[in-house]
């Protein structure tokens, strides 16, 4: 294997929140995303998500980098920080709530007291995600899957899923 292979394989074993997110939604639209193959930036999803994204909790906006991906909102009380997800809807729920348990994941190895929180609004929901023991062998497995399917020269193959409508791969893997 050549030194530029290697370095492009050393990469994508990166798994970013993203990444994360989209592979527990579609395997697919994972693997395009980690070779930054763009989808229509245009979708109306992503813009009204864009938009939500914008104007939700203004006034106590902080946004904060964590192996490559932005949290929303960081908060700290009691020596305890909080990582706060918003989101415009509680479709995806799942995935959101793997996204989050990364990121905790992430800062744990830090040492740190911290816990999770995503945000709907609009559904006035407040659901606590916590950093348990099962959880963070759920997320090292998930991070190993991922690893493997990343290495994988070609896209898993297409499937119509219910998030397909609403996804910005839409037109590249169904026109
Ligand atoms: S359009 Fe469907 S199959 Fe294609 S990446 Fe999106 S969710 Fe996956």
């Amino acid at each position: 294997m050549s030194e530029k292979e290697r370095l492009f394989l050393s990469d994508l074993a990166r798994v970013t929140g993203s990444i994360l997110q989209a592979y527990v939604i579609c395997r697919r639209q994972a693997w395009l995303m980690s070779r930054n193959i763009s989808g229509n930036q245009y979708n109306e999803f992503i813009a009204i998500g864009r938009l939500f994204s914008d104007e939700t909790y203004k006034r106590d906006k902080k946004e904060i980098m964590i192996g490559g991906s932005k949290i929303d909102v960081i908060r700290q009380k009691d020596g305890i920080i909080t990582l706060i997800e918003t989101k415009k809807s509680s479709r995806m729920i799942e995935a959101s709530q793997m996204q989050l348990l990364l990121y905790l994941y992430n800062f744990s190895k830090k040492g740190r007291a911290i816990k999770g929180e995503i945000r709907v609004p609009k559904e006035k929901k407040v659901i606590p995600v916590e950093l348990t023991d099962d959880r963070i062998v759920e997320v090292e497995n998930l991070i190993s899957e991922i690893k493997c399917m990343l290495q994988k020269e070609s896209a898993p193959t297409k499937e119509w899923i219910k998030f397909c409508k609403t996804c910005s791969y839409l037109e590249f893997c169904w026109s």
